[in-house]
């Protein structure tokens, strides 16, 4: 039997387990997934201990994506995101890897929504930032990046090749957009989005990266401007979707695995 498993502190809250094993049972791989919570500062210690238990592969979340790029050698688009998110311990070396552009690539073509050549404007500069940053951008869509921080943002821009704002250039930055994703975690604590509503309109696709709640004050109002709305489950999905096709080297059941997270959502 193999396990997989996932790493991050805290990690018990997380969706990981049940869509995997969902997975598992769909395909008939004999495997369990499990959820590690090493302490914050030991995440390096913690990927070596896993290879060294025989793990198969590691999902890695808060705090440790960082930490894990320098644990592993990571592929070119991990380098390019600065942030590892799966690790395979199948070769000679752990390698990683980042789903989570995968994540966001393939919830817009879910939607049937086309990134080459269109107008993005993305929310936010942190790690979920960072990925949805690289997908629009190697997608072929131009990307403006607005944070609270706009010296983050523009740290962001410059890496992508996009350009930067703080968040009041929303409404102006909007007007003319094609694409809209929220990778800030504004919308989860509170009923509060980081997008004024009136600068929303039924031309654009809003992907927002919360999904704890799904139905976020930022979508509701995207729905009611007549926005395609496309909620941060999907996201979640294929970077799981991807992760299992680089462990298994199988096409992954994604429907099993979108009816076990929603589920549980
Ligand atoms: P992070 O690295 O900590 O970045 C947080 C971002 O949110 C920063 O841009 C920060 O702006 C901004 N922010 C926080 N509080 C704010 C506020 N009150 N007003 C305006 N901006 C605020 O976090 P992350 O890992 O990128 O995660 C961001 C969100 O994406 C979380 O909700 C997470 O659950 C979600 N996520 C979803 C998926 C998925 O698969 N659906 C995957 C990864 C993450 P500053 O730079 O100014 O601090």
């Amino acid at each position: 039997m193999d396990v997989y498993g996932l790493i991050g502190n805290p990690a018990g809250h997380s969706l990981s387990p049940p869509m995997h094993e969902a997975a598992y049972a769909e395909r008939g791989v004999d495997a369990r997934y499990v959820t590690l919570e090493p302490d914050a500062a030991r995440g390096a210690a913690a990927i070596d201990a896993a290879d060294t238990l025989g793990l198969a592969g590691l999902n890695v979340t808060i705090p440790f994506k960082r930490d894990a790029l320098d644990a592993v050698e990571p592929d070119d688009l991990a380098r390019r995101v600065g942030a590892v998110n799966t690790v395979d311990f199948s070769g000679p070396v752990p390698t990683g890897h980042n789903t989570d552009v995968a994540g966001v690539r393939r919830s817009f073509e879910r939607f049937d929504v086309p990134l080459a050549g269109a107008d993005a404007v993305l929310v936010g500069a942190g790690g979920a930032a960072r990925a949805a940053a690289v997908a629009l951008v190697e997608d072929g869509a131009s990307v403006h990046v607005a944070n609270r921080t706009v010296e983050r943002a523009e740290a962001l821009a410059d890496d992508v090749g996009g350009t930067a704002s703080g968040l009041d250039a929303l409404p102006d930055v909007l007007a003319d957009a094609d694409v809209l994703v929220n990778a800030t975690s504004v919308g989860m604590a509170e009923d509060v989005s980081p997008v004024p509503a009136a600068a929303l309109h039924a031309d654009l696709a809003v992907l927002d990266a919360v999904y704890s709640p799904l139905d976020t004050r930022l979508l509701r109002e995207a729905a009611a401007a007549g926005a395609t709305t496309i909620d941060g489950a999907w996201m979640l999905l294929y970077q799981g979707v991807a992760a299992f096709e680089r462990w298994t080297g199988r096409d992954a059941p994604v429907d099993a695995m979108n009816d076990a997270l929603r589920d549980r959502v």
